[in-house]
């Protein structure tokens, strides 16, 4: 069989983005913020003016080692002017100020205004709506809303990597719709309440004491499901499930364990989804009482919000600004964000091919082999797919 050409593109693809982009959750204890501030009254005290928030930018940015943020450039000897104001690469001779390549480029709000905006939306625990603050900042309400999705775009390019371990959570759960309905898959048998036609299926997974990972998917099938499980849990952890369909065949490669919520069962020993079942219903209220309706075209960032407020919730204040921070090297134009056809296009190539790009053991990979003839074996596109040429792009990067 023709392993598609398409799909090795698309696997060098995908693991050249997980090496640059590299940045990810610090697991470590010993956080240490730049500049330490516990509420906006001291984060406004310490950015007083642009000229602290452009060296803080750039210390953040780049720690002392200037880089050219133009991408066919990235020259790493650069110029400063007018006290830091504008830079000019040695090499391609273009000037740049420190926003270029991040969110802030292109921007006419201040600084201050967007640091405030980041403390902001990452300190709230049930997030911020455009209508506050644009209230807070003092900005237009559609600027907040700019502002607000700007920010949120970076929360997703936090690319985990390291698969989850130790004893998993899976659960999946619907948004938007009617609110009665959204429960529905928990009690009644069948497909009833698990139609996606007026809701969005969000299949999650969480460590116990670590990390959450939550990501829409087209449906709740076996196939979107058990794809997800792969792609985020270490082959041999433990991992506790309800009974839905969409989960069985896992235990090949899991310890798997569920628990039967259509009998009422929701707790069995150490077996239940209930850390999950917390963030789900954080996310809902926060959808319900703070973004009113949220549109499908932007549930991922707003899933990424809530994730990273998860993962992040044992850093202080200020390193959680820091982490924030760090990650806004990306450009995001008005147009981009507006331009849903554009997004649904990319999110679907990036979703076509389900499994983790990661390096793989000789034993894992005969494993997983197995695994995936005997789960998704009846499945027309996966028969499209040599596994051993899919498996050995992946494994030898
Ligand atoms: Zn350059």
């Amino acid at each position: 069989m023709i392993f598609n050409k398409l799909h090795i593109f698309s696997i060098i693809l995908i693991i050249q983005m997980n090496y640059f982009v590299s940045l990810q959750y610090q697991k470590q204890n010993d956080m240490v913020a730049l500049q330490k501030f516990t509420n906006l009254m001291q984060l406004f005290s310490y950015f007083k003016d642009e000229q602290i928030c452009r060296e803080y930018l750039a210390t953040i940015r780049w720690n002392g080692q200037v880089v050219c943020p133009y991408k066919e450039c990235g020259h790493e000897k650069c110029f400063s002017f007018s006290n830091g104001k504008v830079y000019k690469c040695a090499k391609c001779r273009k000037k740049f100020s420190v926003k270029v390549g991040t969110i802030f480029e292109d921007s006419k709000i201040s600084l201050q205004k967007w640091f405030a905006a980041i403390y902001l939306i990452t300190s709230h625990k049930k997030g911020i709506s455009s209508h506050q603050l644009h209230r807070d900042l003092g900005v237009t309400q559609k600027t907040a809303w700019f502002m607000l999705h700007r920010v949120r775009h970076t929360f997703g390019l936090i690319t985990p990597s390291e698969k989850l371990s130790g004893v998993c959570e899976a659960d999946e759960t619907f948004m938007g719709g009617n609110e009665k309905n959204k429960h529905a898959h928990k009690k009644t048998e069948g497909t009833q309440g698990r139609s996606v036609k007026t809701k969005s299926a969000v299949a999650g997974i969480v460590e116990r004491g670590g990390e959450l990972r939550a990501k829409k998917v087209p449906d709740t099938t076996g196939y979107n499901l058990r794809t997800f499980v792969y792609n985020n849990l270490e082959f041999g952890s433990k991992l506790h499930t309800d009974e839905w369909w969409g989960y069985k065949g896992l235990a090949a490669a899991f310890k798997h364990k569920f628990i039967k919520h259509n009998e009422g069962e929701y707790v069995n020993g150490d077996v239940h989804t209930n850390t999950l079942e917390g963030f789900w219903s954080l996310l809902k209220r926060g959808c319900v009482g703070i973004y009113h309706s949220m549109s499908d075209k932007h549930l991922q960032q707003y899933i990424d919000e809530f994730v990273f407020r998860y993962n992040t919730r044992q850093f202080s204040e200020s390193y959680r600004f820091d982490t924030m921070l760090n990650n806004i090297n990306t450009h995001l134009s008005y147009k981009q964000l507006t331009d849903a056809r554009n997004n649904r296009k990319v999110e679907a190539e990036q979703g076509s091919f389900g499994f983790y790009p990661t390096k793989f053991t000789d034993a894992e990979l005969i494993r997983l082999k197995m695994v995936i003839k005997e789960l998704y074996g009846d499945l027309d596109f996966i028969m499209q797919i040599d596994f051993n040429d899919a498996l050995k792009v992946v494994a030898n990067g």
